[in-house]
């Protein structure tokens, strides 16, 4: 099977078993500072899983694309890709284990389906800590539909506890699925799912969602039972294909060839092997980043730092393979080729990826040579390596965090991240996502501040409009506890008359105390009602509309609060132009 079937195979099973089929979201999340990108298909339902209505109903199902900077590390081993397509259906407050699991046995094993031979499947369940009981339901489930004692197992909070995503929100317990892999022998008499040897295969997570993680690190049951489940494409093809790695499979497979030719060896050793593997997952998602609509390119902040960082790495990797010459442009080509008819917005990205790619690949290898000059002459010198020695690394010669780190740790050294860290507050450019993960907020983070400023986003988009016309669209939206950041499409920065202007709109609403109110209608209806709506793909057929008074309607999934009164006093900032044609408003509500 090709994962073209088996992408229409899991929708077409979810929808028989009456699910509404969703378009993958952005890999980019709207309003959500906790994570950089959407790691599994049920970040983006959130809202829903929180207990917001959702437009599409009850049982949903999606292929979604992720992307995990979390397992970069893993790069290269059998089963982790920073970007994959998760297969995923959800029930949010609708069916519960009993109907999960079966339904998930019966898509493994029936021969109308994907048809794994039941005796090499494994399950993994929660054996309960402190804060949750041990799932003993799921396991009479999987009993009931025939997988015996000795292929069930109980593993603890690390293995069989799913999210929360980001610090805070909806998680649970949940029940994993292993294939078992015949040309991998079993590592020992200890071998079992999640010894992570290669034998046992995880495809599939089945996660009860019950609890809410709150922002004291408490658990709190959710309103309602929803159910989780990622299925990860790439894995399960592997399997079904009788490969024991994803790189085998024909959505890998030809960039591996590609990258092969370039070094003209005819085998490989496992270092190179690795390098090799590297190369074509950073490559391919760093393509896959930069083919979503919103326009990251390689940069020292955010998700831009991520795509150099990948950039940057596979052009190292590819260096020491003795690749000098340009390749990155050849194996984006295969990417596209490969996604194009999957996901529209590749295709329509196409020459702002390759101009990014080539673009960084010249401006890296200028400065590789020099990076790993000084780097060499540094320990040397000193014998060491330094925070401080990293952050010059970084500034002066390009060389990520994290290939300093590694280069640093070949030779057995540590680099002091305190001191990294120091020096970086001292320079506040490169980005947070250098030194570590996110923080509090965002969509997970059902604050008071976070709503009041989303609610005010809504505002000031409405208000631009009003003062500067309505050729205003937002390109992009990000909202912490402490400020929304909005950016849009226009050609220059405010006067301080439209600043003020637009504070006077914006404070004028929340004086007027205006109704929120949600309402779910077509798609169609609710831009032919003049909705605002952006990021398309990431809509369904039935939308979620929201309404402020007959100041504002925009196609949002929320939350919002009901009435503006409570927002306070609106003010911008800051605002400055980032792009050719890009505008960032930064505002705050005192
Ligand atoms: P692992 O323990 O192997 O890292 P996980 O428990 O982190 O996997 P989940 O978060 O449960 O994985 O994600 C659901 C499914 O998505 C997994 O069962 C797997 O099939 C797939 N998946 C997860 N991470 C990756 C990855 N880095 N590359 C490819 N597929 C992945
Ligand atoms: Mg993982």
């Amino acid at each position: 099977m090709l994962a073209n079937e088996l992408r229409k195979k899991y929708l077409e099973f979810f929808r028989q078993k009456k699910h509404a089929i969703m378009s993958s979201a952005s890999l980019l999340p709207e309003n959500d500072p906790t994570v950089l990108f959407t790691t599994a298909g049920m970040h983006p339902l959130v809202p829903y899983l929180l207990g917001q209505p959702h437009p599409q109903g009850k049982r949903l199902a999606n292929c979604q694309k992720c992307i995990r900077t979390t397992d970069i590390d893993e790069v290269g081993d059998p089963t982790h890709l920073t970007f994959f397509e998760m297969l995923g259906n959800w029930s949010l407050g609708d069916y519960w284990k009993e109907e999960v699991i079966t339904w998930s046995y019966e898509f493994l094993t029936s021969k109308k389906w994907l048809g794994f031979d039941p005796e090499k499947l494994s399950v993994t369940v929660f054996e309960g800590d402190d804060d949750a009981p041990r799932d003993d339901e799921s396991v009479e489930i999987w009993k009931k539909l025939g997988i015996p004692k000795n292929r069930i197992f109980y593993l603890p909070r690390e293995d069989n506890w799913w999210g929360p995503a980001g610090a805070t929100g909806p998680c649970g317990p949940c029940t994993e699925m292993f294939v078992e892999v015949d040309t991998v022998p079993k590592c020992g008499a200890n071998c079992k799912p999640g010894c992570g040897c290669g034998h046992y295969f995880e495809v599939w997570n089945d996660v009860f969602m019950r609890y809410n993680k709150m922002t004291d690190g408490t658990y709190d049951l959710l309103e309602r039972k929803n159910v989780d489940t990622g299925m990860g494409l790439e894995r399960t093809i592997a399997m079904l294909q009788g490969k024991s790695t994803v790189y085998e499979i024909e959505l890998i497979a030809p960039l591996v060839k590609k990258v092969k030719e370039f070094t003209g060896k005819e085998s490989l050793a496992d270092e190179e092997v690795h390098l090799v593997r590297t190369i074509v997952d950073h490559v391919r998602s760093a393509v896959m980043i930069m083919a979503d609509d919103r326009g990251i390119s390689p940069s020292n902040v955010e998700q831009g730092y991520i795509v150099r960082r990948l950039l940057r790495k596979s052009i190292h990797s590819a260096d020491r393979l003795g690749i000098h010459q340009g390749f990155m442009k050849d194996l984006a080509e295969i990417v596209i080729e490969m996604y194009r008819s999957v996901y529209d917005e590749v295709e329509r990205n196409r020459d702002f990826i390759m101009q990014n790619l080539e673009a960084e690949e010249a401006k890296f290898r200028k400065t590789l040579g020099k990076a790993l000059r000084k780097f060499d002459r540094i320990l040397n010198e000193t014998g060491t390596m330094t925070g401080k020695d990293a952050f010059l690394l970084f500034t002066s010669f390009g060389l990520p965090l994290e290939m300093t780190r590694e280069l640093a740790e070949e030779k057995g050294i540590k680099i002091d991240m305190k001191e990294f860290r120091k020096e970086f507050e001292h320079h506040r450019a490169i980005s947070r996502t250098a030194t570590e993960g996110k923080f509090k907020g965002g969509l997970a983070d059902h604050s008071e501040e976070i709503m009041n400023l989303h609610t005010a986003t809504h505002l000031l988009q409405a208000a631009l409009r009003k003062v500067l016309g309505d050729k205003v669209s937002q390109t992009g939206s990000n909202i912490t506890r402490e400020r929304l950041r909005f950016d849009f499409a226009f050609d220059r920065t405010l006067t301080p008359e439209e600043v003020q202007q637009v504070e006077d709109l914006v404070n004028k609403v929340i004086a007027g105390n205006l109704e929120v109110t949600q309402t779910f209608m077509a798609f169609d209806e609710a831009i032919s009602q003049g909705a605002l709506a952006f990021f398309k793909e990431v809509y369904g057929e039935t939308v979620s509309v929201y309404r402020v008074g007959d100041f504002s309607m925009e196609l949002c999934g929320g939350p919002h609060v009901e009435h503006t009164g409570v927002l306070g006093h609106f003010k911008i900032a800051k605002q400055k132009k980032i792009g050719a044609s890009i505008i960032r408003i930064r505002a705050i509500l005192e």
